[in-house]
């Protein structure tokens, strides 16, 4: 159970307070007025182009990273004028838990919602799970565990152990120096796992709604504000009107999505994001990890320290099928970011010699890690080697969500608050309050809602794969202490 203090607590309900900034209501960006009494063209860049068709000439820009800031700026902002619709629909893009759980939160406030997910194996994105058949092999792929601060989250996360959906991780974690020296995190705080798996935690969050759609696999390509309402498309083909839409994913895609959309507020504050990129090397062993002069490593996760390939091992054997004794070993490896910048290649097309020297690189580190001699590590029987492209925000504006309630659109994501699965849970309950209090709204001071749009950016401290708050070894208590008793 999550403690009894964070229980107590677990009855607040958020609430967004009105924006903490004064909202600049002359937009720096010329505007366009969407109204539903008038048909209208679509979107900014389409009224040219019509205007103008047959006398265009390619546009000088691509999609670099220059190009798509040039064209970002430059976009005129949409305002819509029509009213709320009585019974209106929201479209959320991105199905990561953050989606996941705005959509969740629309419907307890009586809001309908479409999720669009790329994803091809199931919704979660950085909450994934892989299954390799026949064995089964089972590797958590990115998220690996989390902990539990804040009352919101600890009231989730304890209705999902109820459910059988999440459980404690009982198995030893800690720091594990270059050279094997192992030291292990004190119990509290709690660790939480998904049960089977973070894949299979995010595909069950939508399981009893009643006013959730989920469309997946589905890209969209594109977002027009059309006749009072948002128009979405994958590549020329509908997808559906909305009377908003919240942006739940980040990275390239979103800069590029964005970049034509009239939301210029919206994909600036997107286009500061910084995000690192990680390594995951997924591989299976016959037998236990050795270290030297003990028969099998004595923790089941570990940060490692001080190797510069490597920044996460775990036993997801151990971790996800604890009852199972013998057979194959599968163990997650996560690099650390700086060697994620290092050997970085477009993450949907990685050459195999780039292959083949991260995956040598990264069980060299394993082995330094574990101080085992050079070539002692056992090889894999199957190894398998992912990039995540945009992994972790190193920096973050920290405000729940963003929303533009000219251009009714909002952002939610973990890299909003932090750097972790609670971060991108909190929100996505904070998006769907937000809408929800929006359209509930007379709607005749939109401006009262805007948040976000003009917050810095902050660095955001933590480790290569997250912020998992309270965790610490005896070792770094008792170096605290000795460090007050100095003072
Ligand atoms: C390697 C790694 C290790 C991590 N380890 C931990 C950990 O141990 N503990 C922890 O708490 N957190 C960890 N995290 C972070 C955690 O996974 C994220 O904070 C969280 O999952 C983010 O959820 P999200 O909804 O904000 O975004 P995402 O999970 O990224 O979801 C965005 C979704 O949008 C989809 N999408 C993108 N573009 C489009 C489009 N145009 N149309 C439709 N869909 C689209 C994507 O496919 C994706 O499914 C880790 C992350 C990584 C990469």
């Amino acid at each position: 159970m999550v403690p009894p203090l964070l229980q107590l607590q677990s009855t607040f309900n958020l609430k967004l307070l009105p924006p903490p900034f004064p909202f600049t209501p002359t937009f720096p960006f010329p505007t366009l007025i969407i109204n539903s009494q008038k048909p209208s063209n679509s979107s900014p860049s389409n009224n040219n182009n019509r205007k103008n068709r047959g006398k265009m000439r390619k546009p000088s820009y691509g999609t670099s990273r220059k190009s798509i800031l040039k064209k970002s700026f430059n976009q005129e902002q949409v305002t819509f004028t029509a009213p709320f619709s009585d019974d209106p629909l929201v479209a959320i893009i991105g199905g990561g838990i953050s989606g996941l759980i705005c959509a969740l939160f629309l419907e307890k406030r009586g809001v309908r919602s479409t999720v669009f997910d790329t994803g091809v194996h199931g919704v979660g994105g950085r909450m994934g799970t892989r299954v390799i058949d026949p064995h089964p092999l089972v590797f958590d792929h990115a998220a690996q565990f989390f902990t539990v601060n804040d009352p919101r989250f600890a009231e989730l996360v304890n209705a999902w152990m109820d459910k059988g959906l999440v459980r404690e991780w009982q198995g030893t974690i800690g720091e594990l120096q270059n050279g094997g020296h192992f030291v292990p995190f004190l119990p509290s705080p709690p660790r939480y796992i998904a049960t089977n798996g973070m894949r299979s935690l995010a595909e069950s969050l939508l399981s009893e709604t009643q006013m959730v759609n989920v469309m997946r696999p589905c890209w969209i390509s594109k977002l027009e504000p059309f006749n009072g309402m948002w128009h979405l498309s994958e590549n020329g083909k509908p997808c559906g009107k909305f009377d908003a839409i919240v942006i739940a994913h980040n990275g390239k895609c979103a800069n590029r999505l964005l970049m034509t959309s009239g939301l210029p507020l919206i994909a600036k504050q997107m286009k500061r994001l910084e995000l690192n990129s990680i390594w995951a090397l997924l591989a299976a062993f016959e037998d236990p990890l050795p270290l030297p002069g003990s028969t099998e490593v004595p923790f089941e996760g570990a940060f490692v320290r001080g190797v510069d390939s490597v920044s996460w091992m775990a036993n997801n054997t151990k971790k996800l099928m604890s009852s199972q004794s013998g057979g194959p070993h599968c163990w997650t490896f996560l690099s650390t970011a700086a060697y994620g910048k290092q050997n970085k290649v477009p993450q949907e097309n990685i050459p195999s010699a780039t292959t083949a020297r991260v995956t040598t690189g990264m069980l060299e580190g394993v082995e330094a890690a574990l101080g085992l001699s050079k070539g002692s590590l056992p090889k894999p029987f199957y190894s398998r080697l992912q990039l995540w492209g945009a992994a972790l925000p190193t920096n973050t504006p920290g405000i729940p969500c963003i929303f533009d309630p000219f251009g009714r659109a909002g952002i939610c994501g973990d890299w909003l608050l932090g750097s972790n699965i609670e971060a991108a849970v909190l929100s996505g309950i904070a998006q769907a309050n937000h809408i929800a209090d929006y359209f509930q709204s007379p709607g005749t001071d939109p401006e009262e809602f805007a948040v976000g749009l003009n917050n810095e950016f902050q660095p955001l401290e933590g480790h290569d794969i997250g912020q998992f708050p309270g965790l610490e070894s005896e070792e770094k208590m008792n170096e605290g202490q000795i460090y007050e008793l100095a003072k």
